[in-house]
């Protein structure tokens, strides 16, 4: 997972950028904040969709993480002992 990609998907559910003065916005606003102008039904529909193959992007991110943590978790049970790790798991709450 490339980490700039994540983090542009990232900025893409914060908020939307505007097509002529490039500012971003609410997602939910209807006009720019940079130029006021009010966003076009188009630009609505290609926003969502790049919001949604964005929150895509995110979901596979996640899970490329958690399978990392899992692999870190089986390498520190093998490794030294369960006990060990369910101490820490207790001490973190
Ligand atoms: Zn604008």
């Amino acid at each position: 997972m490339e980490r700039r990609r994540l983090s542009r998907a990232e900025r893409l559910l914060e908020g939307r950028p505007c097509s002529r003065c490039s500012a971003w916005s609410e997602p939910a606003a209807t006009h720019c904040a940079g130029c006021r102008r009010r966003f076009t039904a188009a630009e609505d529909a290609t926003w969502r969709s790049a919001a949604g193959s964005a929150s895509a992007t995110i979901g596979e991110a996640e899970e490329v993480l958690a399978d990392l943590a899992r692999g870190v978790l089986l390498e520190r049970i093998g490794g030294r002992g369960t006990e060990r790790t369910m101490s820490m798991t207790v001490s973190r709450g």
